[in-house]
Formats: C-alpha cells, structure tokens, sequence
C-alpha cells in the first residue's frame, strides 16, 4: 500500500514534475509566469505543451480540455483527444503550445447576459498557468479563463484573476511606504470549509424534488431531527468513514490538501476543509473538490447533497470562506506582528478590511445570493442578511483606545502610540468564540460566513479582494503624499475606525435586536433575498469601484446581474414547477387510495354491523378529502402565478414577483401536503420521509 506522501499530487502537473520534466530555460521562464504574472514566452507554451502531454500520456490520459467555470455556477469542460493521423495509418499524440493557450469552445449556450450577442458568437478560453494543470479520469484538465473576443470575461476565474492583481498593486504601495521594498508580491489566500449531506441513494432516487431541485419541497418532521445535538462531531458511522477514505485518497491524489473532517450539527451532515492556498488555485479546488464529492458518494450507494437546504427544519449547509493576505515571502498582513512597526502595518491593513466592508456591505451580499442561500441566511442557523464583523474583545479595545486617545486597558495601561507600542498577542481561542458573525476576525485571518455550500468562492473572494484593494487605494494615494509618514498613518486609523466603526458588532447575530438596532440605528443595509440585493450590483459606487479598479467592465457587471437574477428566476420556477408536479400526480393519488381503502373498511364494518358507528374511519375520510381539495386549491393558485410571472421579461421585476408571489403559493402547498403526510399511513406515502432520508446512512 502506498504511503500518502507517495501518491500526494500524482495526477497533478506540478512544481516537481516542471522541474522533472522542462529544461531549466523553460522552467524558469514559466516560474516567472507563474509567481509574477508574466506574459509566457514564445517557445515556453509549445515545450510546456510537450511535456505536460508525454507526462499526461504516461499516466493514460488519452484527451485533454480546458476546464472553465462559467456562469451556470459549474465547471465546464470539452474533450479533444491527443490523436493525430500519421502518414502510414497510424496515429501520434499531439498537444501543440497554441492548445494549450487557447480554446475555442462551441460555448454560445452558456449563459452571457447578452454580452456575446453584441460582440461575437462565440468566446474563448485562455490558459491559467497559475493553477496547475491535472489528470481526472483519462483528461488533462487545464484551468482557464473564459472569455468573448471583445475581451469581456463570460466566467468567475477572469474577475478572480482581475481581482488578485488589483490587490497586489495596492497592497504593494502600502508594503512601499512601510520600508517593505523586497516584497514583488502580495496574494490572498482561502481555506474554504464545505459542509454537505450525505443520503442514501436508493431513497434518493424516489425523490424528483431531490432530483431536479437538490432539496425536499415537501417533508413533514420527524420526531427527530437535531433537538439532541448529538451528531455534532460525534462517531462518523462506518459508511461515511469508508466515504470520507476515499475522498481523501482522490482529493490527495489531485494535490488538493483536504484536512479535516467532521459531523456536522444536522443529522447526516458533514463538513471537509482543505488546508488554505492562494485564492485563485483555492477556488479551482473548491469546484474540484465539490464535483469528486459527489462522484465518490455514488460509488458508496450515496448521494452528496451541496443545497444550501436540503430539509427544511434541519440546519443547511455553508461554506466558511476564511480569508488572508500575505506577501510572497510568506508574511501574512493580517497578523499582528513582534515590532511597532509591524503592528502599524497590521493595523492598516485590518483597518482596509474593516473601511472595505463597510463600504460595500452591498457586495459582499451580493457575492452569496443564490435562491438556495436565500433560505439560511438569517434563519437562525447562519449569519444574518445583515453584513457586520466580529473583531473580539482584545482587539476591539485596541481599537477603541486609538479612536478616543484614551489609554489602552492591557497587561498595563498604556497610550497607544502606532510605530511606538508593540500591540499585545491576540489569544486566537478567544477570537474564535462568536459563530454568529457573518464576518469573524480569527487571529490572524477573516472568516466570511456567509457562503452558501454550493456556491463557487470566487464572487465572495473577487468582491473581497477588490474592496480591500480599494481601500489600500485611497490610503496609499494619501500617506504616499504625506510629510510626516507616523503622523498620517496615525490619523488614517483613527479616521477609519471613527467613520466605520458601525460595521463592528461583537454581540449575537442571530438576536433579532441586533438586526433592528443594525437597520435602524446603523444604517447597516440588510437584504434578506436575492432580489432585493442584486439589483444594488449596478449601484454607483459600487460600478464606479470595480471598473476604477480593472476587475469588471460595466457590461460584464450588467450581463452578471442579468444572469443571476435569471438563475434565481430559474431555480425558483423549477422547483415551483416539481411541487406541482409531485402534488398533482404522487401525493394527491397517494391520500385519495388511503381514504378510499379506510371508506371500504368502514363499508365492510357497516356490512357486518349496520350499526357500527365507524366514527374514526368518517372523521379520517373527510379530513383526508379535506387535504385533497385545498391541495387542488393551493395548486391551482401555484399554477396560475407561475403563469403570471413567466410572462415577465424584465429580471428585476420577474425575480422580486417570483419572490412576492411564487415562494408564499409554494409555502402553502407545502403546508397542507406535510399535514396530509402526518395523517396518511406510512405505506401510501409515495416517497421516503425526513425521517427515513436523514437516518438512512448507517
Ligand atoms: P475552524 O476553527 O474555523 O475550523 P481552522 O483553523 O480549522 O478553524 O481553519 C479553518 C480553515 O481556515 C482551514 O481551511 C484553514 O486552512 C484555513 N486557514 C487557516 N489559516 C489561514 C490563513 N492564514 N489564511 C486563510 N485561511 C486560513
Ligand atoms: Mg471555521
């Protein structure tokens, strides 16, 4: 058997293999590409080409793609085999350097906004070699970039990308005016920890909600659900063991560091993190990671649920996205240091988080809004819709005292004085207290909890980065004009903690106080849905942010808000779509036999004795027929504002009516079929129950 060590990274073409397999000219020049973001050289992409296919072909693969992430939320890939005839009938494996730049996808039917119509037909896919190229099935996989020919991004890696080296340019100035001038880059880095469901398959495959939609639509609760909280980090049964062994085997095998694992508070729940890495890389393997989850649950007899709420009544599944900065030497910016002058620079920098979240609070909903994520967020079981940050007690005070001047109450009383005072360490067990907060300090990182378990991370960590480097933006064009450097810096942190000190909430999330004092007494913007926050993606500021900075160009932000409204719309009608479906022909049927065979035993009572009362038979028949008939009430109302919103063509008005008016006639119908479920003897219940699905894996 081999060890881990030996097959770690073995279908990845990596750093070792480069060096194995690339003459020290090549090698080195793609290292330039790939640590500093340099054009490839001429020549470098056909010996890269060449190697990467001998590599790729001496571990079976027999094809290649170029793997993208388009808008559908998904990664996408087309397969072109290495095949070529050669003059005596023959064939060769053949992967020229051109492939491997360039891809020309038959991509109109993935989702523009409208963007490829005005420009061309047809978009293309641009090499990453900033995330390694690697092996799945018998394909090399290359990451890339998807875009129109007028050069605007169709995908989520582009603005990615865009956004990172916006951040590294600011980040770099202000490394600049700090003495920092061997630092050539700075990256943020991710570690995403993805929470998913585990069910059976065979149950799974009885259920058409689960399989058009990913989550229940109808589902009465079971006696037991999490009241007991007693699958939180308990014994993982042997089947998930066996699940999460070889999970692990192919994540390793794909250089991916999955880490840790654990039940999660919901029955059948689980949680994966993977050890964090750069954020563009981070993400390829997030999309990977989510995929090989769900491939491997089918080899166990199980399906991988990554809705963001699968059952109703039972905690939904996010995504922590736990977020740093850090220089290419390895200095993470978000921690504090040993020496004043490092605490400056720490203090700066988590000052640019805090200016950045709340000025585009808006975004960073923004960046999580799916009608999955609509149902967690503020429903007691993840952060509220309301954006705010946690930064803990010791810190808080750190920054307290530097707004009033007052003394800092530590180990001693002290008068902060920044590049004078080393700031006291931070003890990250008390950090880490607060799970209610959408946006936790962590000691030396930021955790976004706000992500949705099936999202991509790349919308939270491109509106991250970029808010982040605007901050860095406005205050490096200010202290890089300032006399006396200390004096400035000193004025630029108080400044910021003064005028955003509202975002800062140390308290309980999830309390309802805490929302009204944040809308009404803060002015802190809350957008419980979707609708209600995407259309804010055209505001201004925040337009005027993201094009000032190259992230995205104005049409790319306007086919993106078009596209996820549309996907709202979509994945709201779908489901809406299914429930009619099932109503109508599985659970309408499935009461009306029950209440037909209960009549016939009243019948067969009566025939015996025409006296017997069978009150328990007449009261169970009208109450069943009472379901059926507000059934066919509750869906001719469904059906009719389905009709009503189909006919909107606008998708801001199409998505807020499908919210108004589609989820409340959806809710209702839910209601009077999960009464009926409670009330018809288990055997004619057409589909497994909450019960029989969350209990089902052994
Ligand atoms: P938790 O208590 O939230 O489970 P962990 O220490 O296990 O905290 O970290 C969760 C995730 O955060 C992991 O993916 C881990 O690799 C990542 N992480 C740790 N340090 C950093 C950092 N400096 N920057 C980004 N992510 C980090
Ligand atoms: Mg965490």
């Amino acid at each position: 058997m081999k060890i881990v060590p030996e097959y770690f990274g073995c279908l990845v073409f990596d750093d070792r293999v480069m060096k194995a397999k690339l003459s020290a000219a090549v090698y080195q020049s793609l290292k330039r590409t790939i640590d500093r973001g340099a054009r490839p050289e001429p020549g470098v992409a056909d010996a890269v080409a060449n190697a990467m296919r001998d590599w790729a072909v001496a571990h079976g693969a027999t094809h290649y793609t170029h793997w993208f992430q388009p808008l559908t939320g998904i990664t996408a890939e087309k397969h072109d085999s290495f095949i070529s005839p050669s003059p005596d009938g023959g064939v060769i494996m053949e992967f020229s350097g051109k492939e491997l730049i360039k891809g020309e996808p038959d991509a109109s039917s993935f989702p523009s906004g409208g963007l490829r119509a005005t420009f061309e037909a047809r978009g293309y896919t641009a090499w990453d070699p900033t995330s390694y190229a690697f092996i799945k099935g018998k394909t090399l996989c290359i990451p890339t970039a998807f875009c129109s020919y007028g050069g605007e991004a169709l995908d989520k890696k582009t603005p990615l990308l865009r956004s990172m080296e916006a951040l590294n340019k600011q980040a770099l100035r202000i490394l600049k005016l700090f003495g920092n001038e061997k630092v050539k880059a700075v990256r943020s880095s991710v570690g995403p920890e993805q929470e998913y469901f585990l069910i059976d398959k065979a149950l799974y495959d009885r259920r058409r909600d689960l399989i058009y939609c990913g989550r229940t639509l109808f589902g009465a609760k079971p006696p037991k659900g999490q009241q007991l909280d007693d699958h939180y980090f308990g014994v993982i049964k042997p089947q998930v063991a066996a699940y999460m062994e070889e999970l692990n085997e192919e994540l390793w095998k794909l250089g991916i560091l999955a880490k840790t694992e654990h039940n999660e508070v919901a029955p059948a729940q689980h949680e994966l993190a993977p050890i964090y890495t750069t954020t563009n890389v981070a993400t390829d393997h997030n999309q990977l990671t989510m995929e090989i989850m769900q491939k491997v649950a089918a080899r166990h007899g199980l399906v991988c649920l990554l809705h963001e709420k699968p059952f109703d009544g039972v905690n939904g599944s996010g995504k922590h996205n736990n977020w740093s900065i850090s220089t290419d030497s390895g200095v993470n910016l978000l921690s504090p240091g040993e020496t004043p002058y490092e605490n400056a620079q720490f203090l700066l920098f988590l000052c640019a988080v805090i200016k950045a979240v709340d000025d585009y609070q808006d975004l960073l909903r923004i960046a999580v809004a799916t009608a999955g994520n609509d149902h967690r967020l503020g429903a007691n079981e993840a952060p509220p819709a309301v954006v705010s940050i946690f930064l803990g007690e010791e810190l808080q005070a750190v920054l307290d005292a530097i707004e009033t001047d007052m003394p800092y109450e530590g180990a001693e009383k002290t008068q902060l004085k920044l590049g004078v005072n080393v700031l006291p360490r931070f003890n990250r067990d008390t950090t880490d207290r607060n799970r209610t907060s959408p946006f936790a300090f962590t000691g030396n990182k930021f955790e976004f909890r706000m992500l949705g378990s099936s999202n991509s991370i790349a919308c939270a960590n491109i509106m991250l980065n970029s808010a982040v480097a605007e901050s860095l933006r406005v205050y490096a064009d200010r202290l890089e004009q300032a006399e006396d450097f200390p004096a400035a810096l000193h004025k630029m942190i108080r400044k910021t903690i003064q005028d955003h000190k509202r975002i800062l909430f140390n308290g309980n999330g999830y309390d309802n106080a805490w929302i009204k004092e944040a809308t009404e007494v803060r002015g802190l913007s809350n957008y419980p849905t979707t609708p209600d926050c995407m259309p804010h993606l055209l505001d201004e500021k925040n337009v005027k942010m993201l094009t000032g900075l190259g992230v995205y160009k104005e049409a790319e932000l306007r086919s993106r808000r078009d596209i996820m409204l549309e996907n709202y719309c979509k994945a709201v009608t779908i489901e809406a779509a299914t429930m009619a479906d099932m109503a109508k022909t599985e659970i309408a049927p499935a009461i009306e036999a029950y209440s037909l065979d209960i009549a016939k035993t009243a019948a067969a009572q009566k025939a015996l004795d025409p006296s017997a009362p069978c009150a328990y038979e007449r009261d169970l028949v009208e109450k069943l027929s009472g379901y059926v008939a507000e059934i066919s009430q509750r869906l001719q109302e469904l059906e009719q504002v389905l009709e009503e919103t189909q006919a909107i063509e606008d998708p801001v008005a199409c998505s807020a009516a499908i919210r108004d008016k589609v989820l409340g006639a959806m809710s209702r119908l839910r209601r009077v079929c999960d009464l009926a479920e409670a009330d018809t003897a288990k055997k004619y219940w057409p589909f497994p129950t909450y019960g029989d699905l969350l209990f089902s894996v052994r």
